[in-house]
């Protein structure tokens, strides 16, 4: 099959990319590189021994997209472009809502136009209302998002819904990932945060590499057992090898289907931090701050559906993620731009 990547060159799309076409599909990437740069998809080349092709493009822009369409016939559109950075979203709401309701608008109305009728969404755990018992399951209430980005997730899911059940032949997957983190094994590609990390794992490594000086926990006095806040930390190769299962369910079925994709298994700060030092023998250095406004002591997945349906389950756990992400890191120091200054 012929998958376009909307946002493709980024962390979880350049990973999906290499899983697709190791699977045999044949992929097609549109992005604008506001996240990410060509250097990404020049190494998922290398790694895959194929060509994906590149459009530089804003998936906002639909002459854009028509031209994608037109030159490929496209079967499956898996949708990652967006913005994603949480504090950043509460400080440019507009920002935000512009960039991620346009993408996915522009997408679907040039799907139609087309006749592409399968779209995978990347949505997130942070839909979920902050009200539910853990572990999360779909059927439960989404809403109360803490911050922009979460509502543009909660928004474009309920496009992607209303669209599904007006055409009957349109098939919507929504992915709701829980905390992604871990890079391929070879350390060629991986996640490439700008400026100061904003995610756990990112900050870990960089104060491993030496580019921070400690980590900041942000609180310990949740009640969690340790006291620090648990979470569904989940291999990026995993989550790319759920895009390639998705891929196949949305191709054979209609209507809207929504999966967990997480381990089910929860881990603290402290315990992400200690599994990191001893898988890579590299010391963390940290201190205990206050805790971080929006944060839940306790988010993780039912994942059960996702391995019914879609026959899918994770197998890389908590010391592959850490030591993959330090292969990454200590390979590439400043991410895919050597002259990073930062
Ligand atoms: P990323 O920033 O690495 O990738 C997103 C890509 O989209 C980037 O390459 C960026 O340049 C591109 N992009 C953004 N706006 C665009 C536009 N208008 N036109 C074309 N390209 C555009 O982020 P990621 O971690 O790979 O996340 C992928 C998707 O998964 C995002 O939608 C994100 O919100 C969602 N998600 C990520 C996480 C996470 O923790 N990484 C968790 C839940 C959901
Ligand atoms: N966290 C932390 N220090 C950091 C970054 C994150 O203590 O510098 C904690 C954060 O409070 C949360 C967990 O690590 O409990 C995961 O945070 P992240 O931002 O990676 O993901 P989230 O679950 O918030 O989307």
């Amino acid at each position: 099959m012929k998958i376009l990547l909307a946002g493709g060159a980024g962390y979880i799309g350049s990973h999906t990319a290499l899983q697709l076409m190791a699977a045999g599909h044949e992929v097609v990437i549109a992005d604008n590189f506001d996240n990410s740069c060509e250097e990404a998809v020049k190494r998922v080349n290398e790694l895959a021994g194929k060509e994906a092709v590149l459009y530089e493009a804003d998936v906002r822009e639909k002459e854009a997209l028509r031209r994608i369409f037109r030159e490929h016939s496209i079967d499956c559109v898996i949708h990652f472009a967006g913005l994603k950075a949480v504090g950043e979203s509460v400080k440019e709401p507009i920002r935000y809502y512009r960039n991620n309701i346009d993408t996915t608008l522009s997408l679907l109305e040039t799907m139609a136009e087309a006749g592409v009728k399968n779209i995978i969404f990347s949505s997130s755990a942070t839909v979920y209302g902050e009200e539910n018992p853990v572990p999360l399951r779909e059927t439960m209430r989404r809403g109360s998002c803490t911050n922009p980005y979460g509502w543009t997730k909660y928004m474009m899911e309920q496009i992607l819904q209303d669209a599904s059940a007006a055409d009957p032949e349109l098939s919507v997957v929504l992915l709701r990932y829980f905390n992604p983190i871990g890079a391929h094994p070879s350390g060629r590609i991986g996640e490439d945060p700008q400026g100061i990390p904003n995610n756990l794992m990112p900050y870990i490594s960089q104060v491993a590499v030496g580019r921070r000086d400690h980590l900041t926990i942000y609180g310990d006095d949740y009640p969690t057992p340790d006291g620090t806040c648990r979470r569904d930390y989940i291999h990026v190769m995993d989550l790319a090898d759920g895009h390639v299962k998705a891929v196949e369910y949305a191709v054979k079925h209609k209507g809207t289907e929504i999966f967990n994709l997480g381990t089910g298994t929860p881990y603290s700060v402290l315990e992400v931090v200690h599994a990191f030092e001893e898988s890579t023998g590299v010391k963390v250095p940290f201190e205990i701050g206050p805790r971080r406004a929006g944060d839940l002591a306790e988010c993780y997945a039912n994942a059960d559906k996702a391995l019914e349906i879609l026959g899918w389950k994770t197998t890389r756990n908590l010391e592959d993620m850490c030591r993959d992400t330090w292969n990454w890191q200590k390979q590439n120091p400043m991410g895919y731009r050597p002259d990073k200054k930062q």
